[in-house]
């Protein structure tokens, strides 16, 4: 059987976004699944889109993700370069081959002409493609004038009449009439391939068994099969991969504010949920199993789970996933990925990381919601004292009032300032009074945070502020309820 080799070819137009970070993910798993490779190239030959560093960005992006290509610009291969402004003298050949055998043609038509010619078209209401002008100038002519310096492209020569097709993994056979396909241009003025002609000779070169991209190459593939079978060559297996929505109407799209792949590892998703998460856009195990690590998805994916409708991304979604990876997380890891996002909040503080680590890990679902979430243990906030109305625990303002000087010998003699001596000290306490945990517990998280839900109850607040501080909010709360 022939090697698998899949190839990622993105543009560097900017970040990775998340419908080519699954386009990457669903070409590295046909590959590993088949013990084959995975090649990354770089498709640049649309110099006025390139944004400077996205190559780099590109790289860095596929080592976050795990994605590992075997062959690629930074690491070479067999079939480089790898980028294909590097491979400039590479297509040119090819182009000449086609004229030569008619299956393309140099085109002279300058950019004003073209202009006016689309003009009319338009104007008396028919659709515009190239109309084939300089087919008809003599092979000799185009020749000399080529020759000459003369300022051309080269483009190619669709049939008049039939039908092209191709047969694709996902889609099956498509095909669309030549009379609807337009002359496109191979080589550009400057020498440099379009992308319609580049990606067909480096597929080959570079001998990729499987071509993996957007359904926006659905309707252009039928040319490229054109080429193959122009040059002589085998045509790859085609799989287009349907795009990433953001809704029923809308693409997911950076420009619209969407994130992308580095925004949410900025944002503090973790790899791991976000590759869970992408492979789950589009393509299905064929069970009810929703968690799979790489090597998981290795085993488990096929193409014919693949859907064929847009997949919607879901936000809500990929956070669910986040935080339960979150939760399995291995402790120590979760208190290092956690603490620069303490620091946040809490910086000039002496508040104990490890210990709020455990209170935190059950309860962060992104990491970027932590600060605002423990904000609290650095200040105290305003809050409403109707914050200490609850029904169930039978508090009330009032009660709270009575809770918290109830409370607050109990707090001042307390020690050790340890988890264990709070919890008790209280709760015995609470028990010789004949009271309900609820009735003082309650006032008391109040009177520490301001808040009506917070990270762990009133014993590990406390612990958490030490006991001065502690003494101090209970003190300013009792201030509040008397007033
Ligand atoms: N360079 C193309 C893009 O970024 C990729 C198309 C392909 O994979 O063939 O959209």
């Amino acid at each position: 059987m022939q090697e698998v080799r899949t190839r990622f070819a993105p543009s560097p137009t900017g970040y990775l976004h998340l419908g080519g970070l699954r386009t990457a993910l669903y070409t590295y798993l046909i590959a590993k699944k088949h013990d084959g490779k995975f090649i990354l190239r770089i498709e640049d030959t649309d110099q006025e889109r390139e944004v400077p560093g996205a190559i780099e960005q590109i790289y860095k992006s596929l080592h976050q993700a795990g994605l590992i290509y075997d062959e690629g610009p930074d690491i070479g291969g067999p079939y480089g370069p790898y980028i294909q402004s590097e491979r400039k003298d590479t297509y040119l050949p090819y182009a000449l081959q086609l004229v030569e055998s008619g299956d393309a043609y140099p085109c002279f038509c300058t950019i004003e002409e073209l202009d006016a010619r689309r003009e009319k078209a338009t104007s008396e209401g028919k659709g515009w493609k190239y109309d084939k002008h300089c087919l008809n100038i003599p092979k000799e002519e185009a020749k000399r004038r080529m020759e000459s310096g003369e300022s051309y492209c080269i483009r190619q020569n669709i049939p008049t009449e039939g039908m092209a097709s191709f047969e694709d993994l996902l889609f099956g056979y498509v095909e669309a009439p030549c009379d609807t396909l337009d002359d496109g241009v191979l080589i550009k003025a400057d020498g440099l391939p379009t992308y319609n002609f580049a990606n067909v000779i480096d597929d080959h070169l570079m001998h990729i068994s499987h071509v993996t991209r957007g359904t926006e190459y659905l309707s252009s593939a039928p040319k490229y099969n054109l080429l193959y079978k122009a040059l002589g060559w085998e045509p790859p297996k085609y799989l287009h991969l349907p795009v990433v929505m953001k809704d029923a109407t809308r693409k997911l799209s950076k420009r619209h504010g969407d994130p992308s792949f580095e925004d949410l590892l900025d944002m503090g998703y973790l790899k791991e949920a976000i590759i869970n998460f992408i492979a789950l856009l589009g393509w299905s195990p064929g069970d009810d199993r929703e968690f799979f690590t790489l090597d998981e998805l290795i085993q488990a994916f096929h193409i014919e789970g693949l859907n064929k409708s847009p997949a919607i991304f879901n936000m809500d979604k990929l956070t669910w996933f986040n935080s339960e990876y979150i939760r399995k997380m291995p402790f120590e890891d979760y208190l290092e990925m956690a603490s620069p996002w303490f620091d946040k909040a809490l910086h000039g503080t002496d508040i104990d990381y490890t210990y709020l680590a455990k209170l935190m890990q059950g309860r962060t679902e992104v990491f970027n919601r932590i600060p605002e979430m423990i904000a609290f243990l650095k200040e105290m906030p305003e809050y409403d004292i109707s914050l200490y109305n609850h029904k169930r625990m039978k508090s009330t303002p009032e009660t709270a009032l009575n809770a918290l000087e109830f409370a607050l010998p109990i707090v001042e003699n307390i020690s050790p300032w340890e988890e264990q001596e709070i919890h008790d000290s209280l709760i015995n306490s609470i028990k010789e009074a004949g009271l309900k945990n609820g009735l003082v517990l309650w006032p008391l998280r109040i009177a520490l945070s301001g808040l009506e839900s917070t990270p762990g109850g009133a014993v590990e607040i406390a612990y958490l502020l030490g006991k001065d501080e502690t003494i101090r909010r209970v003190k300013n709360a009792i201030e509040k309820l008397k007033n």
